[in-house]
């Protein structure tokens, strides 16, 4: 066991950040915390490391310098080829008392969501779920850890003054990927996964994959978004339309979720999906934080709503006022023209 209280903070440098695998392939949310974590190590003065853990994974390693990072911790094993975070836990806490990271970010993923607590657990540290927006404190170095907090009605800066290393989690298409810059490389350090990191472990006899019926807003470009404002399913039906035109995909708010308009899959906020897409069009949504922080990130924010002053409104990059019933039929209309 590590860490817990250690008052010589002067051993902790560098920002990790841990790689999402799934089925072999490292994801483009690895991409974001890179971006992430380039911006906290450059205001400290540190690197970023990534740590990949997975199974003939080695390859890709490389793809991960141009993205900011410096070194990538590469621990490429045939035990890490299901996920198993009692596994990846022990290792990364044998990782962790060799190398002293100060700062640790994982994806708020499944995968991201089981193992940063057990990381917590076998190091004593901190971990802040679900962040929105991460800094650091120029007086100590803390990381600044902010997400939503009292169902999301205020925002929570949250820091972990007397533990290192600092752990966070961050969703997905929160943070934008960096562009990459070709040429740039890093140096790669082999690990293993060592026989104390498996005994105990649970044994992974058989994956399956589930029927899968959710709908993926995270691959979409543009997303035309419901509220309570479209009544009932109906509604939604009109901007399955729109949708249909633009090459999009339908998302909706809580509001309309809850009134059972449409299912669970398309709803994008705290409680939903976090989406970044090119062009959110949100359709009488009247902006609260719990749905804002499902897609402030996207590019292009357009709003249609008859109250000029909503939140969604007043942060749309385009803010339409009118009845959503005359306007969504004369876009499709002009759309039919084209
Ligand atoms: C713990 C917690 C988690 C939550 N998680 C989420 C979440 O993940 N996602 C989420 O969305 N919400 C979430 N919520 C709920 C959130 O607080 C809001 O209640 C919800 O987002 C409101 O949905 P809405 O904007 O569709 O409805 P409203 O706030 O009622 O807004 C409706 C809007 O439609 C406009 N309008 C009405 N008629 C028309 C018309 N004909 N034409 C044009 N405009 C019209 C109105 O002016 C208004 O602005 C959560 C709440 C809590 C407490």
């Amino acid at each position: 066991m590590i860490i817990s209280n250690d008052t010589d903070r002067s051993k902790y440098s560098n920002v990790w950040v841990v790689a999402e695998v799934l089925s072999g392939r490292i994801q483009p949310v690895t991409h974001e915390l890179i971006g992430a974590a380039r911006t906290l190590a450059d205001k400290s003065g540190s690197q970023v490391w990534v740590v990949v853990m997975g199974s003939g994974i080695a390859g890709q390693a490389g793809s991960l310098f141009p993205y900011g990072a410096d070194k990538v911790i590469l621990i490429d094993d045939e035990k890490l080829s299901g996920f198993n975070d009692e596994i990846e836990a022990k290792t990364m806490e044998r990782l962790i008392s060799k190398y002293y990271p100060e700062v640790i970010i994982f994806a708020a993923t499944t995968r991201g969501r089981a193992l940063a607590p057990r990381v917590a657990v076998v190091t004593n540290c901190g971990l802040t779920a679900d962040c929105t927006e991460l800094g650091i404190d120029p007086q100590n170095g803390d990381l600044l850890q902010t997400r939503p907090a009292f169902g999301g009605n205020i925002m929570a800066t949250i820091r972990s003054s007397n533990h290192r290393p600092q752990m966070a989690t961050v969703r997905p298409r929160v943070m934008k990927a960096p562009v990459p810059i070709p040429g740039r490389t890093g140096e790669v350090i082999t690990e293993f996964v060592m026989d104390e990191d498996t005994t105990g472990a649970k044994k992974i006899l058989e994956i399956f994959h589930s029927q899968e019926s959710t709908v993926n807003l995270g691959d979409a470009q543009i997303i035309i978004a419901g509220g309570r404002a479209m009544k009932g399913p109906k509604g939604f039906e009109l901007l399955k339309t729109l949708a249909a035109k633009v090459n999009g995909a339908v998302g909706a708010s809580r509001a309309a979720v809850d009134a059972g308009w449409i299912s669970y899959a398309h709803q994008v906020g705290q409680t939903g999906q976090t989406v970044q897409t090119k062009v959110y069009i949100a359709c009488g949504i009247s902006g609260q934080i719990q749905h804002l922080v499902g897609m402030q990130s996207c590019d292009l924010i357009i709003a249609i709503d008859k109250n000029p002053d909503t939140p969604m409104m007043q942060m749309a990059d385009i803010a339409i006022v009118g009845d959503l019933f005359e306007v969504i039929p004369e876009v499709i209309d002009e759309l039919s023209r084209e």
